[in-house]
């Protein structure tokens, strides 16, 4: 086990599955107290096979402001990731009100919640790191199909350089983390939806991994190591950045 994050407490939302879970896990592995967070508690639950005794878990959604205000209170982090988020396919044709307001809703929304819940706590002790899920999809590159998504990733770097700017002086740093495609069960639905479309999932696959130079798509632990950097105090001096990590979708 490592030490990078010793004595230091994190919230983290959608801990359940993917880059969440990911980042659960790698954080407690650097000696941190991990609060592991997500609305689906089945899943959540099968993290105790890591067997990392720094993990608990508990129920936070975050559309609803009162298990938000809960969740905080209880975990009163030093590291607050906000992983929470939902990829909606579709141009601005295709967009409804609804999923507008949904993804507004969870990606954005949500993140003023949490941030509003820890910052007191962070301001007392002087320090704190909060790292918010952006996308390479939005402000960096603009992705077919991924109006509502990229719309509101884009909103999150606004979110981000905001705070970031209001709370450099009290000792608070706040960066968002801009990955290309990742494998994660939610990615997995996406390939299977777009291979019903183009009647061939191989085609689907291939579609999304040709969007990486690299050739491939991300694990969501190489995700991880990023925000266990960011939480640390190894990046104590960035902050207010999109920190984008695409296998060079955007870097071309
Ligand atoms: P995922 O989409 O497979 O899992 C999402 C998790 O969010 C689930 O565990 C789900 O239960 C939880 N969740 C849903 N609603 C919630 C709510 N109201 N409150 C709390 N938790 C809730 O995981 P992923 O693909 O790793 O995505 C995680 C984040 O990373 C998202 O914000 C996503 O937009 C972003 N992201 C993903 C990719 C990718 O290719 N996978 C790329 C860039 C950014």
């Amino acid at each position: 086990m490592g030490q990078r994050l010793k004595g230091k407490r994190a919230l983290i939302t959608a801990a359940a599955q993917g880059i969440g879970r990911a980042s659960a896990i790698a954080m407690a592995n650097e000696g941190a107290k991990v609060f592991a967070t997500d609305v689906n508690m089945d899943a959540l639950s099968t993290i105790r096979s890591e067997n990392l005794e720094n993990i608990e878990i508990f129920e936070l959604n975050a559309l609803d402001k009162k298990s938000v205000d809960e969740g905080v209170s209880r975990a009163d982090p030093d590291i607050l990731f906000n992983c929470a988020g939902f990829v909606h396919s579709g141009n601005v044709l295709d967009a409804d009100e609804e999923e507008f307001e949904f993804a507004m809703n969870l990606n954005v929304r949500s993140m003023m919640r949490t941030i509003k819940a820890a910052l007191p706590g962070m301001l007392k002790r002087g320090s704190g790191s909060i790292i918010n899920m952006s996308s390479a999809a939005g402000s960096i590159i603009g992705a077919p199909n991924r109006f509502i998504y990229g719309t509101s990733k884009a909103a999150v770097v606004g979110l981000t350089k905001s705070v970031a700017s209001d709370f450099v002086s009290q000792g608070i740093r706040c960066n968002c983390i801009c990955p290309g495609t990742v494998e994660s069960p939610s990615w997995h639905d996406r390939v299977t939806a777009l291979g019903q479309e183009l009647g061939s999932r191989d085609e689907a696959l291939a579609q999304f991994v040709a969007r990486q130079p690299m050739g491939r798509v991300a694990t969501a632990e190489e995700i991880a190591a990023l925000v266990v950097y960011l939480a640390s105090d190894e990046s104590a001096f960035t902050t207010g950045h999109p920190h984008v990590i695409d296998g060079g979708w955007s870097g071309q």
